[in-house]
């Protein structure tokens, strides 16, 4: 049985259910009212005069999203003007998530799909060009040095690292089958690193289609944004067909990843309805939304949206609890319209369940502290 707790309660019971579960709970953001959810009451049993909203948490930036966004806002802030010329370029979308490159690109800076529509003006005037987070192959990093571009590479270190293990493996002799999305930016960068040693697999049907012969070398990499459970079915094809295929002595998979579906999974299994924010070009995003809605079950549906503006008033109706998180690239500006766009349909109720804390941090790419360090001038 749940009820509204006082401030004190709301701490016994926060200490409380952080030693007896592993789960912490916490007032909302938003200055909306505190709830507290315990692993049991949040179904049933509620009082208070509304609908529940129970967030998700953790939900929204991860590590390497937050710098990859501070990489270009720092860039836009700090920049020289030169005459015509914007503060910044950046190859594809900084992160997966219309709102932010709308907000960067409001600010001033450039998004292109390719390095050739960067006008030689611009290189020769020193203007930065900035990778996304995802990564990008070689063959970008090539013409970019060719066309002595200034580069700040804002690949998240968890993809450098996949990268750097495909350069490894290949080195000692493997052949590495990689568990990635066909076309995703961070799969193309990586399949880059070596196209004739990497293969690229999505399902558990393409397990059949590879072709080694015994002591083969042969190692399993995965890309980041998928989870444990996502890449489970194909783990075990592979090791079914390849049963010597090594593993890399640390997961590929993202920690924030793994936690954001771990939170909506455990909201989900609590709600009728649950909404993702975030892309349609978002994987993680998507992903949270699939997860959701096994979690659901006959339960309810799961929705993603890019914003509040997208949400159907008809998905709520005869909802008593709707559980709400956002895509690793989301700012949470958008998860908070979410909430206050419910809130006419009579879901004031809010509260969150936080199933791990995060402490990840990122510094800046090295190109942009060197350049800080040098008052601006264009490094070597
Ligand atoms: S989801 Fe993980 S791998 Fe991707 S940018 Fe964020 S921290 Fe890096």
């Amino acid at each position: 049985m749940r009820g509204v707790l006082c401030t004190n309660c709301v701490r016994l019971a926060e200490t409380v259910l952080a030693m007896v579960a592993g789960i912490t709970m916490n007032g909302a953001s938003n200055g909306v009212r505190k709830r507290v959810e315990t692993q049991m009451g949040a179904t049933s049993g509620m009082s208070g005069d509304g609908k529940h909203i129970i967030l998700a948490d953790p939900r929204g930036f991860c590590a390497g999203v937050d710098r990859a966004i501070a990489t270009v806002q720092t860039i836009v802030k700090t920049a020289h003007p030169h005459s015509g010329l914007p503060p910044v370029y950046v190859r594809r979308q900084i992160v997966h998530n219309r709102h932010v490159v709308d907000d960067l690109a409001a600010q001033g800076a450039v998004f292109v799909e390719e390095l050739s529509e960067i006008p030689d003006d611009a290189v020769a005037a020193g203007v930065p060009v900035v990778f996304s987070a995802h990564g990008v192959s070689p063959q970008v990093q090539a013409e970019a040095k060719r066309r002595g571009m200034f580069i700040v590479d804002a690949t998240c270190p968890l993809v450098s690292k996949v990268h750097r293990e495909v350069l490894r493996f290949v080195r000692e002799g493997y052949e590495i089958v990689y568990i990635g999305h066909r076309g995703h930016d961070e799969a193309v960068g990586v399949v880059g690193e070596s196209p004739e040693h990497v293969h690229l697999i999505e399902h558990e049907d393409d397990v059949a289609d590879l072709d080694f012969r015994p002591g083969q070398k042969l190692v399993l990499l995965t890309q980041t944004t998928l989870s444990v459970d996502e890449t489970a079915g194909v783990v075990a094809a592979l090791k079914k067909r390849f049963d010597w295929i090594e593993e890399p002595p640390s997961s590929d998979i993202c920690y924030a990843t793994q936690n954001r579906q771990t939170a909506v999974k455990t909201v989900a299994e609590r709600a009728q309805c649950v909404v993702i924010v975030g892309s349609a070009n978002s994987s993680n995003s998507v992903r949270l939304m699939e997860v959701a809605q096994e979690a659901l079950g006959e339960r309810g549906r799961a929705h993603r949206v890019d914003d509040a503006a997208e949400m159907d008033p008809a998905w709520f109706e005869g909802v008593d609890t709707v559980g709400v998180s956002s895509g690793a690239s989301v700012p949470d500006s958008l998860v908070d319209g979410v909430v206050e766009a419910l809130r006419p349909l009579g879901f004031t109720d809010v509260s969150y369940v936080e199933t791990v804390k995060e402490n990840m941090h990122f510094v800046l790419p090295a190109a942009l502290r060197k350049r800080e360090g040098s008052a601006g001038k264009r490094p070597e």
